[in-house]
């Protein structure tokens, strides 16, 4: 079964990926590339896009979304760095960085 339910999402290893990306969320699914499905950090960002998709709903998810991509690109960025403009793209990466710090199991204090 290629698609699995994790918490309150889906995920889909080895599903459609836009090339160049090694995941992409549509709502509550997460596609990702076989070779990247291991990729904690990558995960959780993605995660960020399905909790952005639910509070804003897929009319506003996608304006936001496209809408700052292209203002960005008419700016005379190229694709990649019109990519990492996108505010929900900056907010998901800012919630995975979060996420693995918390993630992190806390040093033990050394008693030695
Ligand atoms: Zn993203």
């Amino acid at each position: 079964m290629p698609l699995r339910r994790e918490a309150d999402h889906w995920v889909w290893v080895g599903g459609p990926v836009p090339p160049g990306s090694d995941a992409i969320t549509i709502g509550p699914v997460i596609s990702v590339r076989r070779a990247a499905a291991g990729d904690a950090h990558l995960m959780r960002h993605e995660q960020e896009h399905v909790r952005q998709w639910r509070e804003l709903g897929p009319a506003r998810f996608l304006r936001q979304y496209l809408g700052a991509y292209v203002r960005w690109r008419v700016h005379g960025y190229g694709h990649r760095a019109a990519y990492r403009l996108i505010p929900l793209e900056v907010e998901a990466e800012q919630a995975a960085v979060d996420a693995d710090g918390a993630a992190q199991t806390p040093p033990r204090p050394d008693r030695g």
